[in-house]
């Protein structure tokens, strides 16, 4: 893991789409570690490694960083998304290093969300509710990561002030295959909207899926169908490409 200190580790981006599988909404940072030796190494391979040592703090910190600042330099001015480690909460100030994030790169509180998965809230209960609160009152938005996977996901939705949740992609690839699958998607659609949540459907890989999350009227959708993640260069060009068609319909 000694590539943390030796910029060796890149962020890669997958758009977030409107259900109508066109508009990009937001964008989300995925780390990947550029190993000299093997290549291209996906989280998988070295996030749980870093999370046994105080590196997770810095790959964190890094990570949010590289983000704002490239975020801030995008052709559209949208929301980007960065994942965060349970073992940052328990481990570093995360509402102290998000605030220096924002202020050392000027990137306003609102176009920062951060993705954060039930198991923040199992180590310590009462601490992530007041640090999440604090995050809340620095502007940056919050979203449940992999909801559906834990348990008493209901409870925590109440409780922690998410603005969005995102359905994991279990089952999303399920839809069209599992009529019970698609009722659970249905009914954490209905739960978000309940809540005044933003739903996004992770893991879409085909056009079926992407037509059941239509009907189902799923806010926001990502996967390998509409675009996989990309290095920044690829993504501005994205964004160029969507900002002349806006501008085209506009005028026209
Ligand atoms: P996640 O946040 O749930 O991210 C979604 C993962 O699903 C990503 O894998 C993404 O590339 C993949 N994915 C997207 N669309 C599809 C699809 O249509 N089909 C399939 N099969 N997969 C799809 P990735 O990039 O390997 O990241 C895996 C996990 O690693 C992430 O899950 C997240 O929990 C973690 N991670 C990624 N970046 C960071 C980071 O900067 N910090 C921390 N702490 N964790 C990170
Ligand atoms: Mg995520
Ligand atoms: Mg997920």
């Amino acid at each position: 893991l000694e590539g943390i200190g030796r910029d060796e580790l890149v962020l890669h981006y997958q758009p977030r789409f409107k259900v109508d599988g066109v508009t990009v909404a937001s964008v989300e940072a995925l780390v990947r570690w550029r190993h000299p030796r093997l290549g291209l190494l996906p989280p998988d391979r070295f996030i749980a490694l870093a999370e046994e040592s105080e590196l997770i703090v810095l790959l964190g910190n890094w990570v949010i960083r590289e983000a704002c600042t490239k975020a801030k330099a995008w052709p559209l001015e949208i929301m980007v998304s960065v994942n965060m480690s349970p073992a940052q909460f328990s481990r570093s100030d995360v509402v102290h290093d998000v605030a220096e994030a924002l202020r050392h790169t000027g990137l306003a509180a609102h176009r920062l969300e951060l993705e954060i998965t039930e198991n923040v809230m199992l180590n310590d209960v009462e601490g992530a509710l007041q640090t999440m609160n604090s995050l809340k009152e620095l502007g940056v938005r919050l979203n449940m990561d992999d909801f559906g996977t834990g348990y008493s996901s209901l409870g925590y939705l109440r409780t922690y002030p998410f603005d969005s949740i995102k359905i994991d992609k279990r089952f999303v690839q399920s839809l069209g295959k599992s009529a019970s699958d698609r009722s659970v998607v249905q009914a954490i659609i209905n739960l978000g909207n309940a809540m005044g949540m933003t739903v996004t459907a992770e893991g879409v890989e085909t056009a079926e899926q992407l037509a059941l999350l239509n009907d189902d009227q799923c806010h926001e959708v990502q996967g390998f169908l509409l675009s996989r993640p990309v290095d920044n260069d690829v993504l501005v060009q994205i964004m160029r490409r969507q900002r002349a068609n806006t501008a085209t319909e506009s005028s026209g």
